[in-house]
């Protein structure tokens, strides 16, 4: 039966561990200028999706922030994937160009993977290309890959938190290409004892309640509940689900006077895949909003330092 841990849980502050790693790194690319290179980011926006365009605003901003170069590309909703291919072999081959990111979801007629596959692996900030998930699946290490953002987040997160994942028991749910696997991967290569589950996995529950550390990237709103969960786990929620039915929101935040205040003015509030309740059980949360989604833009400005650095030690 799950009980309330005897010591309060703590908050695996996103916000604060994102600011930290964006320092550390304007000190490098502080450094990079004075070894002769700015480390440059290429950001590829097809069309006018609204939720696409402020994340791209808020990766240029940050950029920005933090002395990288950057460009954006805005082609038209009507590109064909043949010009768009144009457009990432020059980006390819600019030597100012250390990174280039391709935001997705691309229109339907676009070839999304051939496109991903035809960014340089070297210059593959967001860590999609086969050749850098299979670097990652074989093991090599975390300074020397171009990883998928979120689940490096993740293991920063873990790593700076001085929590340690060796020999615990990992419990994943979730298998998309941009979290569930690569976390899974890097959570083996760190010697956890790792389990994936998915929507097709017999009784859930008796996974999740093994978990010692348990990462949860469904897109289900408050998904996992306090029952699945094992007294002093680790929990990490990567999931941003928005809630606007009231019933929903009853059954997650009832009581919580900070979310109804919001609620009510408007209309929605943000929730994970683990029910908050279910925090309180655990040694250790990522809360959602300012948890895991904090940290994804710090690891994009990363992998372009790290790509920058890492192509250059080629020559
Ligand atoms: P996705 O591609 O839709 O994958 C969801 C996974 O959850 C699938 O593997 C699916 O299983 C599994 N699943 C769905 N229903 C399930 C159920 N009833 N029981 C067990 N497993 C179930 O999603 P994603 O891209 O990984 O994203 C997951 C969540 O993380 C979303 O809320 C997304 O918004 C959020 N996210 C956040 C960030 C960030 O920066 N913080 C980044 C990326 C994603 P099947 O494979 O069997 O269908």
């Amino acid at each position: 039966m799950s009980t309330v841990s005897e010591t309060k849980p703590r908050v695996l502050d996103g916000v604060a561990i994102a600011t930290e790693i964006k320092a550390e790194l304007a000190a490098k690319v502080a450094e990079a200028r004075q070894n002769g290179y700015t480390p440059g980011l290429a950001v590829v926006l097809v069309g006018e999706n609204p939720a696409s365009q402020l994340y791209v605003a808020s990766k240029v901003k940050t950029c920005g922030e933090l002395g990288i170069y950057s460009e954006m590309h805005t082609p038209d909703a009507s590109i064909t994937t043949e010009e768009l291919l144009k457009l990432v072999e020059d980006l390819n081959t600019r030597d100012e160009i250390d990174g280039i990111l391709i935001q997705l979801p691309l229109p339907k007629h676009v070839d999304t993977e051939r496109l991903l596959e035809a960014v340089s692996a070297d210059k593959d900030v967001d860590g999609f290309h086969p050749l850098n998930s299979g670097r990652l699946l074989s093991g090599a290490p975390m300074d020397q890959v171009l990883a998928p953002c979120t689940p490096a987040g993740i293991m920063e997160m873990l790593r700076r938190s001085n929590i340690s994942v060796s020999g615990k028991n990992a419990v994943v749910v979730g298998r998309s290409n941009i979290v569930g696997k690569p976390i899974a991967a890097m959570l083996i290569n760190d010697s956890a004892t790792v389990t994936v589950c998915h929507s097709r996995t017999k009784d859930l529950p008796e996974f999740t309640r093994e978990a010692d550390i348990l990462v949860a990237a469904i897109g289900r709103a408050g998904f996992v509940t306090k029952d699945m969960v094992k007294p002093g786990a680790v929990l990490v929620d990567v999931g941003i689900n928005r809630v606007t039915d009231p019933e929903e929101f009853q059954r997650l935040f009832a009581g919580n006077a900070k979310r109804e205040a919001t609620f009510a003015k408007n209309g929605a509030t943000v929730v994970g895949d683990i029910e908050p309740a279910a925090f309180a059980l655990s040694s250790a949360y990522t809360p959602v909003p300012g948890g895991v989604g904090a940290l994804t833009i710090a690891m994009l400005m990363s992998n372009t330092v790290k790509a920058a650095k890492m192509r250059r030690a080629k020559r």
